[in-house]
């Protein structure tokens, strides 16, 4: 495993991180339940705190299980280091961390999680922090959103609920013309569909509760840093471009150079934040990787025949998957998303919000839960639920309106999923 990233992707997702346990022989990645780590002595003690060597202080900070998941991240996405956290939620928080200061504000897509949504626009007020949205088609009033101020450009590969792709490429390209990086939230796609990195992305954050898992086990978030960024070309980032009295003066990108965000947010971020994954979610979540390429084959092929099928139901007024030739972003999925559109997708229900709400509860198979990226397949009506908190055009504007339903197909066979839909959309148009 010297060279991690010339082995393919469906060996990086089993071995990547992963070496038989030093102690034991151990063969799968153990649990290491331990808070804290004996030091060899006081000189060992003082060089790891002094990030003079690497190793294990105390699991706030790191731990071997959650070191396993972040380099195995890291290596499918292409990374140069990562950081694992609490839920994707933190994982945002932490990506952010490092670039943000009181007055500082980021420039996001429109087309988000609802979630995020609120993180953005609500929540980060309490740090001083803010957010402009934009639609990210509009690439000129992308850029004329960006100010002295700005710190970040957001966006997610494959927008959720909406079934948008993000042209990640000409995003990008504007991100390097304003010289901020680009932060995508890769969740809905996972590394196995696209690689941000590759479409000029500075930072990749997850929420590992989805696909990466896969089986709806376990809340957790990365953030993976691609090591490309030049924090000191700006001056706007004196977290880690100039001494960081937070970490007793040490200066992170002249000391650690494209290490510099991955050890910053681990020794400032997450000793300070603490929003730190669990060594069992991480082990959970590794186990859930070693499958992720077999599980996203199955779910984006499922996806198109149900998508297909929604869309030729006269019950059903229009379908919004990128895999559809009807979908204005489907010329998009060759360049961003070459082995599929994902499995995450919303159609319009003839009969509107109650017809939605009918249909949800008629649905058998299919599990009415606030998630996505399990195996099985799961529906939710996002006005009345995830999206509720939002306003009516905040709901239309991110792919969320009353009269959609959206669906996350899982990985059961096609045919009686559409068997499930049609029932249950008998009884929602009756
Ligand atoms: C679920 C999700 C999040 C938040 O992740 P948690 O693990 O629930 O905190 C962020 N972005 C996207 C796209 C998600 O689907």
């Amino acid at each position: 495993m010297t060279e991690p990233r010339t082995l393919g992707f469906d060996t990086l997702q089993i071995h990547a991180g992963a070496k038989p346990d030093p102690a034991t022989g151990a063969r799968q990645v153990p649990i290491y339940q331990t808070t804290a780590y004996v030091f060899k002595d006081a000189d060992h003690a003082a060089r790891l705190f002094g990030l003079e060597e690497v190793g294990y202080i105390y699991s706030r900070l790191t731990n071997p299980t959650v070191s396993a998941l972040a380099e195995r991240v890291c290596a499918l996405e292409g990374g140069a280091g990562a950081i694992c956290c609490s839920s994707g939620h933190a994982a945002q928080i932490m990506a952010l961390f490092p670039l943000m200061g009181p007055g500082r504000n980021i420039v996001a897509s429109t087309r988000l999680y609802g979630g995020t949504i609120t993180q953005f626009s609500q929540t980060i007020k309490r740090f001083g922090w803010s957010a402009k949205f934009v639609d990210f088609d509009d690439l000129a009033a992308l850029e004329a959103a960006v100010d002295d101020d700005t710190r970040a450009i957001f966006c997610e590969t494959i927008a959720n609920p909406g079934g948008y792709i993000t042209d990640l490429d000409a995003v990008a390209e504007v991100a390097n013309r304003v010289g901020l990086p680009l932060i995508v939230d890769n969740t809905t796609a996972t590394p196995w569909l696209t690689r941000p990195i590759d479409h000029g992305a500075t930072l990749v954050v997850h929420s590992a509760t989805k696909y990466l898992t896969g089986n709806g086990t376990v809340t957790g978030g990365v953030v993976v840093d691609s090591g490309k960024f030049d924090w000191s070309a700006s001056g706007k980032f004196p977290s880690l471009s100039e001494p960081e009295p937070a970490y007793h003066g040490l200066t992170f990108h002249a000391a650690l150079g494209p290490m510099a965000y991955t050890f910053h947010s681990i020794a400032v971020g997450l000793r300070d934040l603490g929003m730190t994954m669990n060594p069992q979610g991480a082990h959970y979540t590794l186990m859930g990787i070693e499958t992720l390429s077999l599980r996203m084959a199955k779910h984006v092929a499922n996806a198109q025949k149900v998508a297909e099928w929604l869309e030729a139901d006269p019950r059903v007024d229009y379908v919004t998957y990128a895999g559809l030739a009807s979908s204005p972003y489907h010329d998009r999925i060759a360049r961003i998303c070459p082995k599929g559109a994902g499995a995450l997708f919303t159609f319009a229900v003839k009969g509107g919000y109650d017809a939605c709400v009918k249909l949800v509860d008629g649905l058998e198979l299919f599990s009415h839960v606030a998630n996505l990226g399990d195996t099985r397949s799961l529906v939710i009506h996002s006005a009345s639920t995830t999206h509720r908190q939002l306003t009516e055009a905040q709901q239309i504007a991110s792919g969320a309106a009353p009269n959609v339903v959206r669906l996350s197909i899982g990985i059961e066979d096609a045919e009686d999923l559409i068997a499930d839909l049609d029932q249950a959309l008998t009884k929602a148009t009756a």
